[in-house]
């Protein structure tokens, strides 16, 4: 018998599965992470969570996603914006002391990404780009056939290229990267700021705290012209780091998720338009722009797939 789980660990949330296959899981434990309690009480959350979803019996690898960036090698959490005490921390060594048994991390976006690559929207490519939208932006690189992380263990970072100076900043304090403009927070604050400057929107009659990234989409799609601008903005500004990234990589698919892909056409209308205006005609017509297919199982079905990929079948 070997046992594998996989550990999506999310800034409110961890959930837990026991590999059953290289692309499927059984069904996932749930706990709250103890974000603010520091690094301790996290791992011990984790390690009971897995103990949970194995019915308490020891595994003999864990992968996890973490929300931050690392080194995949090492394990070594460089920061996560969202758990407290995470700076520079050794998880691999901490889980492994604390479950004992072999344990491989990620970034979550990263096995989001390995997941679309393996199980989703780029099945059976061998370059694939993934990139997701909401909150903030993140991403994974699919470069022949394999995750790639870079020397650091922090590639795809998609959402931190640049746009220009003058955009707004990011929430890592990038001036004009895309994620400051094309994220559902970049969505929101540019609608605030037309909101504060006087312009004639419906999303005026909301308190300045209540406009979010849904609340434009939903006034655009009524056809608000302020909330439709800032979206049509943000697809194009996305498209155009797309674009990019087709004449960096000519991948054969590139999967767009998380949330704001709710929007359809509001967005991806604008973002093929962005496309169109940086990207080499070649590998642009041998790229397929879709949805990701995973959605919010993705970071799931990614880290029990890394541990299957790190450690073996599961049987
Ligand atoms: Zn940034």
């Amino acid at each position: 018998m070997t046992t594998l789980v996989g550990v999506d660990l999310g800034g409110t949330n961890i959930r837990a599965a026991v590999a059953t296959g290289t692309r499927s899981h059984a069904q996932p434990a749930h706990a709250p992470t103890p974000g603010d309690e520091g690094p301790e009480a996290v791992v011990a959350a984790i390690a009971k969570c897995v103990s949970e979803a194995t019915g308490g019996v020891q595994p003999d690898g864990v992968a996890i996603g973490i929300p931050g960036p690392l080194d995949p090698v090492r394990g070594i959490v460089y920061a996560a914006p969202h758990l407290r005490g995470w700076e520079s921390f050794d998880a691999a060594s901490a889980l492994q002391e604390r479950i004992g048994c072999r344990i491989a991390v990620h970034n979550d976006a990263n096995l989001a990404g390995y997941a679309e690559w393996i199980a989703g929207a780029g099945r059976g490519t061998t370059d694939f780009l993934f990139l997701t939208a909401s909150t903030g932006i993140g991403g994974a690189l699919i470069l022949d056939g394999q995750l790639y992380a870079g020397r650091s263990g922090t590639a795809g970072e998609v959402g931190h290229v640049p746009l220009a100076p003058e955009y707004p900043p990011c929430g890592q304090g990038h001036q004009g990267c895309l994620e400051g403009t094309a994220s559902g927070t970049g969505i929101a604050r540019s609608a605030r700021r037309a909101v504060q400057g006087g312009e004639a929107t419906s999303l005026s009659r909301l308190p300045l705290d209540h406009i979010d990234g849904r609340s434009v989409e939903e006034a655009a799609r009524a056809g608000d012209e302020v909330a439709l601008r800032v979206f049509t903005d943000a697809g194009r500004h996305l498209g155009r780091a797309i674009g990019g990234l087709i004449n960096l990589f000519s991948p054969e698919v590139i999967a767009v998720g998380g949330g704001l892909i709710n929007a359809g056409e509001l967005l991806f209308a604008p973002l093929r338009g962005g496309v169109g205006e940086i990207a080499f005609a070649v590998p642009a017509e041998n790229c397929r722009i879709v949805q990701a297919e995973l959605g919010t199982d993705a970071g799931l079905v990614g880290a029990s797939a890394w541990a299957v990929k790190n450690f073996g079948q599961p049987s």
